[in-house]
């Protein structure tokens, strides 16, 4: 029997909202003490009464045309009614039949191997999942279990989520991981949520049946829990499918829905209990909060404020700059980043043009020498700035560096007045005082030694002082030839173009 897969994912997306659903306690956990937080709305004291976060339906409106779904002209809110300690009303305010948004899809490449560097032009590539439905809830609190107890953090009560749900359109578990990432991208440029994974910002499940190939019918699903990374979402999902083959297999058709935890130490999914139904739930309508309409005109102004989406960017960047895949889905990954690189490339223009060595329009030269600046200013920038970020535990918003004086800074190298390895050392100090590239250049004494005469003074002067080495060399040991360079490069504190300094080395041994 050939079996084939279904999977549907689920994500609950914490807003980032200055406050929080329905009161207006501030939507943020930092700096608070357990249970601070919180005010009689959020913590469901009778007599209460909640009112709508305009910023929070916004912010849903905004995700859901990204999404491309249709956004509802008439919108309510339902409670959602069950009994659990981290839900203090006893219920909770979500939405029902009229969802904020519905019927989106999102097109991903099911070949990209590593998420998202896959391009969006071949046709046989893509998937297209379809998006049943966006609604806006609010968050419960949050328990911590302990062996003999429970304790609950009321602080994340009322917090503004959109849950949105998919279509069981996805056929394997590669599928499902770069749908989720792109799903984080696009709440991260949308500027809606920061969804990082690890701090609950972005929740996602994963519903997953099997079939025998050729049936329509929909069997019995699991729903996978506690994923809580994009890797642990693959993973669950094949073990998962590993599970069922067997149930399967050996006649043990699911006929009951179940929930599972993916147990990230033992690395497979974990029974915790069959799942409530939806009408377990009671769901009517929330008496204390009037629907919510909207104009064509006002979805449509929200439609105008949508900035360019990650997959189109990334596009854009491949040709445009003609980046490689994995560049441009890094380059593309982060908003801020992005805007970065493309300055640096704007100012990059400017310099050159400034340079009497380069001849032509600010276009032309681009044209030109595009291939060879597009790799500059990559490079640098994911080999050397990312990784000193990192090393001096920054963040991009803690740049020091201007588009401007990176910019020049590329420009130094470009015209070879600085090495590599200098340049590095000066990308430091950018970074740390947010100075000037040629000024710390100067100041630091970093500039490389481009006169022939500097340099074949100190050649000289090592070829001197080193008799043995160059017997060494002129009997046919050429690895000698790199202890010279270093003799070289230190005598220069670094200065020299290692290069270079090879070169005429070479020469000057061979003449004497
Ligand atoms: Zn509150
Ligand atoms: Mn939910």
């Amino acid at each position: 029997m050939k079996l084939e897969t279904i999977i549907g994912l689920e994500f609950h997306i914490q807003l980032k909202t200055g406050t929080k659903m329905f009161c207006s306690c501030l939507n943020t956990l930092k700096n608070k003490k357990p249970n601070e937080n919180v005010c009689p709305v959020c913590l469901g004291h009778p007599g209460t009464l909640p009112v709508i976060n305009q910023e929070a339906v916004n912010m849903a409106i905004k995700a859901g045309l990204a999404l491309n779904c249709e956004i509802n002209n008439f919108t309510k809110f339902d409670r959602k009614n069950y009994f659990y300690p981290d839900l203090p009303k006893g219920y909770q305010i979500s939405q029902y039949d009229k969802p904020i948004a519905e019927n989106g899809w999102l097109v991903i490449n099911n070949k990209a191997a590593d998420g998202l560097a896959g391009r969006l032009d071949k046709e046989e590539h893509l998937t297209r999942i379809g998006i049943l439905r966006l609604h806006m809830e609010e968050d419960s609190a949050k328990s911590t279990h302990f062996k003999d107890k429970t304790l609950i953090d009321y602080n994340r009560s009322g917090a503004p989520l959109i849950e949105i749900v998919t279509k069981p359109h996805f056929t394997t578990p590669n599928e499902a991981k770069v749908f989720a990432e792109e799903m984080q991208l696009i709440m991260r440029h949308l500027e809606v949520s920061d969804a990082n994974m690890e701090l609950g910002q972005l929740r996602c499940d994963a519903n997953i049946s099997l079939r025998p190939k050729g049936e329509t019918k929909l069997y019995a699903k699991t729903e996978i829990k506690n994923i809580n990374s994009f890797k642990a979402l693959e993973k669950a999902l094949h073990h998962e499918i590993k599970r069922q083959t067997v149930l399967w297999t050996t006649g043990q058709v699911p006929t009951k829905e179940q929930t599972r935890g993916w147990d990230e130490n033992k690395q497979e999914t974990v029974a915790q209990r069959t799942k409530e139904q939806d009408h377990d739930y009671r769901y009517f309508p929330e008496p204390d909060i009037p629907p919510l309409t909207f104009t064509k005109q006002e979805i449509k102004n929200h439609q105008a404020y949508l900035t360019e989406l990650p997959q189109d960017k990334r596009r854009r960047f491949m040709d445009m700059y003609e980046l490689k895949g994995p560049d441009a889905k890094l380059l593309s990954a982060d908003k801020e980043l992005s805007f970065y690189f493309e300055q640096i490339i704007s100012e990059l223009k400017n310099w050159l043009q400034a340079l009497e060595s380069v001849e032509g329009t600010e276009e032309e030269i681009w044209f030109k020498h595009k291939k060879k600046l597009v790799k500059l200013v990559s490079n640098w920038l994911i080999n050397k700035f990312i990784p000193l970020l990192t090393e001096n535990n920054l963040q991009l918003n803690q740049n020091k560096i201007s588009a401007e004086n990176f910019a020049e800074f590329l420009t130094l190298i470009y015209q070879n007045k600085i090495n590599s390895a200098n340049a590095q050392l000066l990308l430091k100090q950018m970074l740390l005082t947010g100075g000037d590239p040629s000024h710390i250049m100067d100041e630091e004494d970093l500039g490389q030694i481009n006169s022939e005469e500097g340099l074949d003074k100190v050649i000289e002067q090592v070829i001197t002082e080193n008799p043995d080495q160059v017997k060494e060399y002129q009997a046919g040991k050429e690895a000698v030839l790199k202890y010279f360079v270093g003799m070289v490069m230190k005598k220069t504190k670094g200065k020299a173009d290692p290069q270079k300094a090879e070169e005429v080395l070479k020469q000057k041994i061979q003449s004497l």
